[in-house]
């Protein structure tokens, strides 16, 4: 959680960053994969799909059925638990956009930095690569 902090804490330089074009779509991965560390070990993890608003997407957020896959890869959002959210969203919806416009990134489609947008190659211990 304090790497999640660390990063929320700089934000600022997070932004002017991606503005500087510093900022790619590896950096996107790095910080899903932090998240989905937070996710894999929360109480609300659905790893088996029953809570899930899409049939076969899990592992989803139990608290809003996300896809934790897409849900961690988006900068504007933020853990779903209104009572003990577990990480923020680092950009607005808008700054989002312009971001994803600047570094090419889609978080709905593979990169070459992982090849895959499945459950952060989730493995069947829970961890992932
Ligand atoms: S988004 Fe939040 S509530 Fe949902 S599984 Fe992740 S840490 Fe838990």
């Amino acid at each position: 959680m304090g790497k999640l902090f660390d990063i929320f804490q700089k934000r600022k330089e997070i932004f002017e960053g991606i503005m500087n074009t510093m900022f790619t779509s590896k950096h996107v991965e790095e910080i899903a994969a932090k998240r989905m560390e937070v996710c894999m070990t929360c109480p609300h993890i659905d790893k088996e799909g029953s809570k899930c608003f899409l049939p076969g997407s899990a592992p989803c957020c139990g608290h809003c059925g996300c896809k934790l896959a897409f849900m961690t890869r988006s900068l504007s959002s933020a853990c779903s638990d209104p009572e003990n959210p577990r990480w923020e969203a680092l950009l607005s919806p808008d700054e989002e956009a312009d971001v994803n416009g600047k570094i090419g990134y889609d978080p709905g489609q593979p990169t070459q930095e992982t090849n895959s947008t499945d459950n952060l190659n989730v493995q069947p211990d829970g961890s992932y690569i």
